[in-house]
């Protein structure tokens, strides 16, 4: 990849650090030659930092590793997009982005389904919580709801009531939203296959 180091005077090019999934920006950094074939070698975004004088791996006292996925340069070879799994929050000051907005998928009300699955997951008792219960009963358990939801909701298409079609595919869909928070992923990791497909 050609970039031009020796536009700014100190041989540094901004690097925005992008999230691979939600497409957030999540901060911003300073790259010198080095710091970026390090990037390159060690998979873990390394910045050279203008405070430190020096290489600084993110994550390397916090453990809030940036994972690279991928970096491109732009159009005049002198700004870094860099792709990234993040691990933790990001910013030094603890929310996800060093704006202080919250790294979540943009698929509106589901994203917003996701984050409560997530805090049911974490935090509920599975006395009070279904989804709770589901997760302390394990994959299998939720896979086979999967399974029995997509059989419910095939023989509802071949029926004409709209209303039970609709209410097994909320079905099917709120328990395959529960198996991927499961196999720890999510929607915008399918939505990223998908894409990478088309
Ligand atoms: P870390 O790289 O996460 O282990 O953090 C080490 C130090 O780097 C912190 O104490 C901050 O001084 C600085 N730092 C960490 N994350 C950021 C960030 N997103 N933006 C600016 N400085 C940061
Ligand atoms: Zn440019
Ligand atoms: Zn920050
Ligand atoms: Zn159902």
């Amino acid at each position: 990849m050609k970039i031009d180091f020796n536009k700014n005077t100190d041989g540094l090019v901004p690097a925005i650090i992008q999230d691979v999934n939600t497409k957030n920006v999540l901060m911003l950094g300073y790259m010198n030659e080095e710091a970026y074939k390090q990037t390159v070698d060690t998979k873990k975004v390394t910045f050279f930092s203008r405070t430190k004088s020096r290489l600084w791996t993110k994550g390397e006292e916090s453990g809030n590793f940036l994972n690279l996925i991928d970096i491109k340069v732009d159009c005049d070879n002198d700004t870094l997009l860099v792709s990234v799994k993040p691990v933790g929050p990001t910013c030094h000051k603890g929310t996800d982005t060093c704006w202080g907005e919250k790294n979540t998928s943009n698929f509106g009300f589901l994203s917003q389904l996701e984050e409560i699955i997530k805090d049911r997951k974490e935090n509920a008792d599975s006395k009070n919580s279904y989804v709770a219960s589901l997760f302390e009963k394990g994959i299998n358990k939720i896979a086979q709801k999967v399974g029995e939801e997509a059989v419910e909701t095939v023989i509802e298409a071949k029926d004409n009531d709209d209303n039970l079609f609709l209410n097994e595919s909320a079905d099917l869909l709120f328990h395959y939203l529960i198996l991927l928070k499961a196999k720890g992923f999510s929607l915008s990791d399918i939505a990223n296959v998908l894409e990478k497909r088309h």
